[in-house]
């Protein structure tokens, strides 16, 4: 049985105030009856902030990005176990603005993944196709790229304690949402690649959408078989409607 998760991705955006607005507004406006699990993603330094927040409340939180090292000379990075100590239970890894603005490729994001669960953290491994590669038909081979990196790297077992996120790059933040039908393709897709490995993993594996989903497009993106929540930017950033699509998840 698969729990839906829903998670905010609020990326840098927010003040100290904002943020902690935004968390005051989710612990009153959250219900605790749904079986689904929410959570937000907070800039790091935001992280002493969100845990003070939300310690004892149902939503768990986690890091944008985690590095590869687990400790040493690697100005700007931040360790895995950093992170557990400000209790985060989540970190993502692999979004396509680190693979892109980062120059992140298909190894390092799989080493990501890798320190991320030694410390304790699951990490949210995002996979996605650019316009130019779903526009040459290149989506499923990329997809398969990214994720055989993280099984040749960590085995198929990680995946176990991981979460997938499929986020074509083309929607991110764009507006242009994958269609339902286009989105369950895909995450049958994903979930396809896994059971090659072991079918038990596939079976259980968490693989959430993320692209434009709002309060408006994601029950009939929700609803899909294999789409088990979802990876949300610009829509987490309100309480109104992050705790709408959470809702959906009754
Ligand atoms: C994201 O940042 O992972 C994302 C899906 O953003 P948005 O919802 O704004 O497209």
């Amino acid at each position: 049985m698969r729990h839906p998760l829903i998670v905010g991705n609020w990326k840098m955006h927010g003040s100290r105030d904002s943020v902690q607005q935004l968390l005051t507004e989710l612990t009153c406006g959250m219900t605790t009856s749904s079986h689904a699990t929410l959570a937000v993603c907070a800039p790091a330094v935001f992280l002493a902030d969100v845990q003070q927040q939300l310690s004892g409340s149902p939503i768990a939180w986690g890091s944008q990005d985690v590095a590869m090292h687990s400790s040493g000379a690697h100005t700007g990075d931040i360790a895995a176990t950093m992170f557990r100590d400000f209790g985060c239970r989540y970190a993502i890894v692999g979004h396509s603005e680190r693979r892109i603005a980062h120059q992140e490729d298909n190894s390092t994001v799989a080493r990501k993944c890798a320190a991320a669960l030694q410390a304790g953290l699951t990490p949210i491994i995002c996979i996605g196709e650019t316009e130019q590669q779903q526009a040459a038909g290149q989506t499923e081979a990329i997809l398969t790229e990214q994720l055989d990196a993280i099984v040749q790297l960590n085995g198929i077992a990680a995946l176990a304690n991981s979460v997938l996120a499929y986020e074509p790059v083309w929607a991110i933040g764009t507006g242009k949402t994958a269609t339902p039908a286009q989105a369950q393709t895909m995450h049958h897709f994903i979930r396809s690649q896994v059971a090659q490995h072991d079918t038990a993993i596939a079976d259980q594996l968490l693989i959430l959408y993320g692209g434009s989903m709002n309060a408006n497009n994601a029950a009939d993106l929700l609803a899909q078989p294999d789409i088990d929540g979802g990876l949300i930017g610009g829509a987490s950033l309100q309480a109104a409607s992050f705790l709408a699509i959470y809702a959906l998840c009754e």
